[in-house]
């Protein structure tokens, strides 16, 4: 093997949907400290499948630079890779595993589930229709593309979590307006750059399981994963709009600076401040808080002053 060209990548993957918020630099903050503190490189991905907003990738590119953070290759756009979601698919149709699904999202709500299965997963209406069935709802709507699973749950290790069991289902892979579905965009992404180390937030801890399961039929090594602890409003809930300052453009304009705001989220993680290159040394995984950072305002400067 070559030195000079470490193994492996972590990577940050943000949807362009809105402006960065401070969980989500703190998130691409911990995937690049995980990274760098492996030897890893560092990619960051756009996922631009849906949810597009105007200017927000410009805008998530700036930010991520002004908190200090570097990659290591050209960013790259799930947009410009359909090809190879579309060949993954087809690989798995070859092999009898993909079926097409007719039903809506209330058809899925509303049906009968079986007595054991996992909440939340596909009731299988769809997979064992036969071909008069089909051609009959096929006429109905354009089908999606689900996965023919061949079990409900999967283990995967965590390096936050521990061992992490999850449901399997017949998840989507090609939705019904012919974008292929985030768990296979992903998985067929981080393979495809090399990505051995996904830190993301806790809230898709639930989704790895599908992924590492689905990478295993493609033949893909699944990822370590490290599922962080999320930002949370007081009351817990996700950080938004109603939140206030919550983006670095934002807290600029209450007079923080960019350095300010890495300081406090590095000081959130129990890290000393400085630039991302000189903390790596106190970086150590094992001492990372497990529960969410409730922000509570605390970082717009003027925020104690009367409002005029
Ligand atoms: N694009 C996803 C998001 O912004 C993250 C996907 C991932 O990290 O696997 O929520």
């Amino acid at each position: 093997m070559n030195p000079a060209v470490p193994a492996g990548a972590g990577r940050f993957a943000p949807s362009p949907s809105g402006d960065l918020h401070l969980g989500n630099l703190r998130t691409a903050m911990l995937a690049w400290l995980f990274a760098r503190s492996t030897g890893r490189r560092f990619l960051v991905r756009i996922e631009d499948l849906d949810r597009v907003r105007a200017g927000a990738e410009h805008r998530q590119l700036a930010d991520l630079a002004a908190v200090g953070l570097a990659w290591d290759a050209e960013v790259v756009h799930q947009s410009g890779r359909i090809p190879r979601y579309l060949d993954a698919i087809g690989q798995l149709r070859g092999r009898g595993l993909v079926y097409e699904c007719y039903c809506t999202r209330r058809e899925i709500l509303h049906a009968p589930t079986a007595p054991h299965a996992p909440q939340g997963a596909y009731p299988g209406t769809c997979r064992n229709l036969g071909e008069s069935e089909r051609a009959e709802r096929r006429r109905g709507r354009p089908a999606a593309l689900r996965l023919r699973a061949d079990t409900d749950h999967f283990t995967v290790r965590d390096q936050l979590h521990g061992n992490y069991t999850g449901t399997v289902d017949d998840m989507v892979l090609l939705r019904n307006d012919g974008v292929p579905a985030y768990n296979l965009a992903v998985v067929v992404d981080d393979a495809a750059q090399g990505v051995d180390q996904v830190v993301r937030g806790d809230d898709l801890l639930s989704s790895a399981p599908r992924q590492a399961y689905l990478a295993g039929l493609l033949g893909l090594h699944a990822p370590r994963y490290a599922h962080v602890p999320l930002v949370l409003n007081p009351e817990h809930r996700r950080l938004a709009k109603r939140d206030g300052a919550v983006t670095l453009a934002e807290l600029v304009r209450h007079g923080q600076t960019a350095d300010g705001v890495r300081d406090a989220l590095l000081a959130s993680l129990g890290l000393p401040a400085g630039p991302l290159e000189a903390v790596l040394p106190a970086f150590d995984p094992a001492a990372l808080p497990r529960e969410p950072w409730i922000y509570r305002g605390e970082l717009a400067e003027d925020a104690a002053l009367p409002r005029a």
